[in-house]
Formats: C-alpha cells, sequence, structure tokens
C-alpha cells in the first residue's frame, strides 16, 4: 500500500500550500478587507513565515513532526485565524501521531477532528460563512472515502473538490461569526477568506 502520506509528502504538501496562498495572497486580503478588517492576509503571511522557519529547522522525523511545527507556527501567529488554523492543524499531528506513514483513515480522523475543534472554539456552524464552511464538507467527503477505501489519493481529491464548493457557498452568505457578521449584508456576495485558504490546502494536497 503506497498510496499514504510521509514526512517528506507533508512537507511537500505544506509548501504547495504555501505557494498556492502567496499566488492568491492579495485577492485573499482584498476578500477580508471587503468583509472584516483587511489583515487577513498579513496574518496568514505572518504564519506561513513562521511554518517555513520551523520546517526549515532540521529534517521533520514524521508526519506529525510537520503537522506540528505547522500548528505552533499558526498558534504564535494573530488575529482570529492564526489561533483557529493551529488548533486546526494540531489535531492532524494528533491524529497521524500513532501511524507512520499516515493513511486515509488517519488523515479523515484528522480533519473530522479539526473541524470539530474549530466548531467548539468559534462557535462557528456550517452555513455561518467561515473556515468551518470549507472545513467541515472536506472532513465528511474524508470520512466517506475512507469508508469506501478509496485510497489517499482520491479522498484528498474529493476533500479538495468539496472544501472548493463550500468556500464558493460562503459567497452568498451573511456572515453569523467573525468580524464579518459585523458589516452584515455588506459581506453578501465577498467569499470568506478562511474558507478559501482552506480549499487551497486541500488542492494542494489532492496535487
Ligand atoms: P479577524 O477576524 O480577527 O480579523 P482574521 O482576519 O485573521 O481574523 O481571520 C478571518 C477569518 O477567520 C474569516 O475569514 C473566517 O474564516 C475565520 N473566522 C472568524 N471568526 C470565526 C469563528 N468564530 N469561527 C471560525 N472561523 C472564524
Ligand atoms: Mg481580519
Amino acid at each position: 500500500m503506497d498510496d499514504t502520506l510521509d514526512s517528506a509528502g507533508a512537507v511537500r504538501w505544506i509548501e504547495d500550500f504555501i505557494a498556492r496562498f502567496e499566488a492568491d495572497r492579495q485577492e485573499l486580503a482584498e476578500l477580508d478587507r471587503l468583509s472584516g478588517d483587511g489583515d487577513f492576509g498579513t496574518n496568514l503571511t505572518a504564519a506561513l513565515r513562521r511554518v517555513r522557519t520551523a520546517l526549515a529547522d532540521g529534517p521533520p522525523g514524521s508526519v506529525s513532526d510537520v503537522f506540528a511545527r505547522v500548528s505552533t507556527a499558526f498558534l504564535h501567529t494573530g488575529g482570529t485565524s492564526g489561533p483557529l488554523f493551529g488548533m486546526w492543524f494540531r489535531e492532524f499531528a494528533r491524529a497521524t501521531a500513532e501511524q507512520e506513514p499516515a493513511d486515509l483513515e488517519a488523515v479523515a480522523t484528522a480533519t473530522g477532528a479539526g473541524a470539530a475543534t474549530v466548531r467548539r472554539l468559534g462557535g462557528a456552524e456550517v452555513g455561518h460563512k467561515t473556515m468551518v464552511d470549507a472545513m467541515v464538507p472536506a472532513a465528511d467527503a474524508l470520512t466517506a472515502a475512507s469508508a469506501e477505501c478509496t485510497g489517499l489519493s482520491e479522498g484528498l481529491r474529493r476533500a479538495a473538490g468539496a472544501a472548493r464548493a463550500g468556500a464558493q457557498a460562503t459567497e452568498a452568505m451573511v456572515a453569523r461569526r467573525g468580524r464579518a457578521s459585523y458589516v452584515g449584508e455588506a459581506a453578501r456576495g465577498v467569499l470568506d477568506p478562511g474558507a478559501v485558504t482552506v480549499a487551497l490546502f486541500f488542492e494542494a494536497g489532492a496535487r
């Protein structure tokens, strides 16, 4: 069974995520300017710079080690998104700790636990126009793929599609959580930058 994730693969996944974020950074920053306070691009850029530094600090010993470094980097970053992504990635580190390399089941467990943690901490559900709108469908897609034993690659492709659809759906929503909820109708028609970032993460993993 070679459809699994080893630590080198996890590093490539994160590096590709960073590259995708950087390519879309201006656009994502603009979304937060239209719906929040405009600091999302700066917050994520700072977090991803810390991620880079952490990954360069000696070869990671495991997949769990990669996600733990990513988690810590986000937890040291400000805004609402930094700590929430930090806690999300912490569940990836936890779920992959017992298994090397990580298989579809471990990644499905990670995304399920991650989405649950972010929902609990932020109090947002699907439909509230936050990162949760992409995290939950991605987790559901991976769980279903795991039940069907599709293998990790196919599971991540489905998660990417589900996360992108979830992010796209935030465009029509009025926010119920986060700063976008302060502007009400003014943010209708604006994609949630946190949800789009989650889609970029799974698209990087599906590549
Ligand atoms: P801030 O809102 O403090 O300026 P950022 O700009 O760093 O934080 O992040 C904004 C993103 O955080 C939003 O796009 C949304 O996806 C996410 N977010 C905001 N509030 C919540 C919440 N309560 N639960 C889940 N995600 C949230
Ligand atoms: Mg903001």
